[in-house]
């Protein structure tokens, strides 16, 4: 028996987690690593959202993140703020 390989997850241990992402100004698709995005995390759903700027027109994006998107950015070592 040979041992089992590939079992592990090891996608974070690079640091090249992509994010896609979509800028809601000039529609461009693009993928974002952790460093491009912030994620600001508010006392209600209405004030966690994350951000970024696009990288096409330079636009600062805006998006509601829900509980699951919260758990993939920080997971992905995206950089979280507390906002109150
Ligand atoms: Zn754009």
């Amino acid at each position: 028996m040979s041992p089992v390989s590939g079992t592990s997850v090891s996608s974070a241990s690079t640091g090249c987690v992509a994010f896609k992402a979509a800028c809601p100004d000039c529609s461009a698709r693009f993928e974002l690593d952790a460093a491009a995005l912030r994620l600001v995390i508010g006392g209600s759903r209405r004030t966690t959202f994350y951000s970024f700027t696009c990288p096409r027109c330079g636009a600062s994006v805006r998006k509601p993140a829900g509980e699951r998107i919260v758990e993939l950015l920080t997971g992905g070592g995206v950089s979280t703020l507390r906002s109150v």
